[in-house]
């Protein structure tokens, strides 16, 4: 559990919306695998098929030529007679009805079961083709008695079968075999193209060139001002590399852009590229990683082939942590074929000289998950971290997302700032975006303050469901435990301020929200994380006090207090009875050997127990007290369904601990 993890969450909501999707471990590759297999057994009982069917077709019956002359084509049984002639050989198909004479009840060969087999019966081998013809047509000659004149396919019918045996399914596999590697390159949108099946290895990296598609620039990233100031010297390399060389500087290779989703990684990479007028490919990690074992290394050794020719230039890969996670600690998790495409990215990267011009920036947020060999100098030995932007950050953002939109001259940005905390910079061009298509909606000239909130509420919870229907008593029940949060947030000192308190049912989880202004904090200390803690309690205890019964909708805060109690136990040391101990795990890797004994871990459960509910009580002493206001605030949201800050201050009061105001909170570096 990190700092992240245990930071509280900016919205204690009702049954919150769920967490977004971060990293990337689910393989949407799944499907065809499975297929794959279905398409192999079916095949391999196809072949098994052929095999027993021609297998089970009887013996024939060697017999001389002057047999088959006299005894069979004398006397007129022969119905046909195939010519094999690059066997030397011939197969002799006798009439049914000729089958019944005695002569053929002895001949036949064994098990032969004249009703229900068919021929050939016989065979006899031949010197010649050519020589065996000429005999036939003696025969004739000599013999004009006999009618009954055989039919000849003077065909190599052998070589027919084998077309049908093994040829055609061959022919078949290869069929599949293109048709699925087709639906594969297909899939990222490239592959259908000339040649799909032989570009497997080719990298799907997107090249644009120099001066053409990449103009974005420095101008396009707002905020992140120190990571601009680290990969300007990326610009100034790539721009005029002898400046460094001469003074026998090493130049870096690489870089790595750490941040959450959506901070502007891929954003800042294309501007570098931009900025230095060079080519930039970009490909993303979990493009490397395909089904076919080798795939992932030859689409590196591609990539690289590639950029080589177009040195100088940015080799961008996004969720690195996709091929770069730490190798072979785990045996039942290890994964061959993204370590070889990993080996062959360090190979890669160890085989060019820094005098290349290639530079490769590289984005993730789990670097703590990231193989060491990675990190290690002449790789990616530079760290950029990407932060989610303050106020200050998401006013500039807005600012630059703006630019396109006419917005009405009362729009405030600063305001829209402040009502976005937590919100990333993909988050605020959402935002923005929304606004503009609600107001066309709307027919409006201009996008107004109005719209803009309607975007920020579509953007955290989905799509407004008006027609979600919700029985009065399910909304009174989900008011009150807002108005529960909301209280705890407002007469705890440690608690953030709240902002926002809505009813309003969203998108498909969230069926109401509080929202806070975090404070940009790192250090955290046990008062204030209890109180945390009895804050996002407030909610269920609220519905327990106030209707003597609890519902489901406090699942969501429940896991929430249950990680931060964890936390505080087992990994911040911050419980008297376990100690100053730390269980920091974050990747899992002792699931199964856990580094403490089950006395401790028994001792860990019941602390976590304790903590908790001594919180609850609190809460619910805290509620009971103030259980005046708690019925004014979920009254009022009943009938009006959005509280914002101001408003909850006229209903009861200013907050008792209103110290400096929060933005200021916000400027102030962080302690260290
Ligand atoms: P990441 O790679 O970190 O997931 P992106 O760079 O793809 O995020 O960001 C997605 C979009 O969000 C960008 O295309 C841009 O429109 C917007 N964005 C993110 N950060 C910023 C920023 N600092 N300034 C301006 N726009 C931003
Ligand atoms: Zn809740």
């Amino acid at each position: 559990m990190s700092q992240e993890d245990l930071k509280p969450n900016d919205r204690g909501g009702f049954n919150r919306m769920r967490p977004r999707p971060e990293g990337n471990n689910g393989d949407p590759r799944k499907g065809p695998k499975f297929n794959l297999y279905w398409i192999w057994g079916i095949l391999a009982v196809i072949l098994l098929g052929f095999n027993l069917f021609s297998s089970f077709a009887p013996d024939t019956k060697r017999i001389t030529f002057a047999e088959f002359n006299e005894q069979m084509l004398a006397k007129g049984d022969v119905e046909k007679i195939i010519l094999i002639s690059n066997k030397n050989l011939v197969r002799v198909y006798i009439r049914k009805d000729s089958l019944k004479k005695d002569y053929y009840q002895s001949k036949l060969p064994k098990g032969y079961n004249p009703d229900t087999d068919k021929g050939p019966q016989f065979e006899f081998t031949i010197a010649k083709p050519e020589i065996f013809t000429d005999d036939l047509r003696d025969f004739y000659q000599k013999n004009p008695a006999v009618k009954e004149v055989p039919r000849i396919d003077d065909t190599e019918g052998d070589w027919l079968a084998p077309i049908f045996q093994f040829v055609l399914p061959i022919f078949v596999i290869v069929l599949i075999w293109v048709l699925l590697m087709r639906k594969m390159g297909g899939g990222a949108g490239g592959g259908a193209g000339p040649g799909g099946i032989f570009n497997i290895g080719k990298s799907k990296a997107q090249l644009f060139d120099k001066g053409t598609k990449v103009n974005i620039t420095f101008n396009d990233v707002a905020g992140l001002d120190e990571a601009k100031v680290e990969v300007m010297e990326i610009v100034d390399f790539l721009k005029n590399p002898k400046k460094y060389t001469n003074l026998g500087g090493k130049i870096p290779k690489g870089a790595l852009l750490i941040g959450p989703p959506g901070t502007g990684k891929t954003l800042l990479a294309k501007a570098v590229a931009g900025e230095a007028q060079v080519p930039f490919f970009s490909l993303s990690g979990s493009d490397f990683v395909e089904m076919f074992v080798g795939v992932g290394a030859s689409r590196v050794r591609d990539l690289f082939k590639q950029a080589r020719e177009k040195a100088p230039c940015i080799i961008f890969i996004d969720e690195i942590d996709a091929i770069g996670r730490a190798r072979g600690k785990n045996a039942i998790m290890s994964n061959d074929e993204r370590e070889s495409t990993l080996n062959q990215l360090l190979v890669e990267m160890d085989g060019f000289s820094g005098e290349s011009g290639i530079i490769v920036l590289a984005a993730t947020n789990r670097p703590d998950v990231l193989d060491t060999a990675l990190l290690r100098p002449g790789r990616f030995d530079r760290q950029i971290s990407i932060d989610k932007p303050d106020v200050k950050g998401r006013e500039a953002i807005f600012k630059v997302h703006l630019k396109p939109i006419k917005v009405s001259e009362a729009v405030d940005i600063h305001k829209l700032a402040e009502q976005t905390p937590g919100f990333a910079g993909a988050d605020i061009a959402n935002v923005c975006n929304e606004a503009a298509l609600i107001a066309a909606r709307k027919g409006k000239e201009a996008v107004d303050m109005s719209d803009f909130q309607d975007a920020v509420d579509r953007v955290i919870g989905g799509l407004e469901k008006k027609n979600k229907i919700i029985s009065p008593e399910e909304k009174k029940i989900i008011a009150y435990h807002e108005a529960g949060h909301a209280i705890c947030g407002w007469y705890l000192e440690h608690a953030y301020p709240l902002l926002k308190v809505t009813i309003v049912p969203r998108g498909t989880a969230a069926l109401g929200y509080a929202q806070y202004t975090p404070k940009e904090q790192y250090l955290y200390n046990t008062d204030q994380l209890m109180d945390q803690i009895c804050m996002t309690l407030g909610g269920r205890a609220a519905e327990d006090l106030f209707f003597g019964k609890i519902s489901t909708g406090a699942q969501n805060d429940l896991q929430q207090i249950t990680r931060m109690a964890y936390a505080m136990v087992s990994v911040y040391g911050m419980n008297e009875k376990v100690g100053n101990v730390s269980f920091y795990d974050p990747q899992q890797e002792n699931s199964f050997t856990k580094p403490y004994s089950e006395e401790t871990s028994r001792m860990i459960d019941e602390e976590v127990r304790k903590l908790i509910d001594s919180a609850y009580e609190r809460t619910k002493e805290l509620l009971l007290e103030k259980k005046q206001q708690v019925e004014v605030l979920a009254e009022k949201l009943l009938d009006k369904e959005v509280l914002f800050q101001n408003d909850v201050e006229l209903l009861i009061g200013k907050r008792p601990y209103e110290e400096k105001k929060t933005l200021d909170v916000e400027e102030t570096p962080a302690i260290a």
